[in-house]
């Protein structure tokens, strides 16, 4: 089934000048952007995003990541989007993450990641509504 999905290309890989890398990896996984901005997350952006996070230790850390530099939020669609990206992402942890995925290539630590990737379809349909708001979820390429 053709889907959406929504990825982040985190702070730590924009400032590490790998963004062409990682949306090259994800045209190659047939997944296609169709919906891109670079921006620099507020610390409350950020911290409405991870939501679903807030009770959790990392919490606060995580959202001061998110919102330490730019990043690139994308809208990628294909085939099994959800799963292929969380399959190309890898692990949350770098260290666990299977041998060329991209948190494996690029990640740093099980914060500083390289990259976020929506985990469900209904995950999508808020994370995508959240940062492309009006965008009809179901429209072809
Ligand atoms: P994923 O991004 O793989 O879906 P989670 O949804 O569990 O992982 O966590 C969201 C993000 O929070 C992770 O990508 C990572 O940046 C951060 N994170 C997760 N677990 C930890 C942890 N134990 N310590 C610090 N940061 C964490
Ligand atoms: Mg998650």
């Amino acid at each position: 089934m053709v889907e959406r999905t929504l990825a982040i290309i985190k702070p730590d890989a924009v400032k590490k000048c790998v963004i062409g890398d990682v949306i090259q990896r994800y045209e190659a996984a047939g997944l296609d952007p169709i919906a891109m901005k670079m921006m620099h997350l507020s610390k409350s952006i950020a911290e409405g995003f991870y939501a679903v996070h807030r009770e959790r230790p990392f919490f606060h850390d995580l959202t001061t990541f998110m919102s330490s530099g730019p990043s690139v939020v994308l809208i990628l669609e294909g085939e099994n989007a959800i799963q292929v990206n969380r399959d190309l992402m890898g692990a949350t942890d770098p260290q666990k993450a299977e041998a060329g995925t991209i948190r494996a290539v690029h990640g740093a630590s099980i914060e500083a990641n390289a990259v976020h990737g929506s985990d469900s379809s209904e995950t999508a349909k808020f994370e995508i509504g959240y940062f492309f708001p009006g965008m009809d979820f179901h429209a072809g390429r």
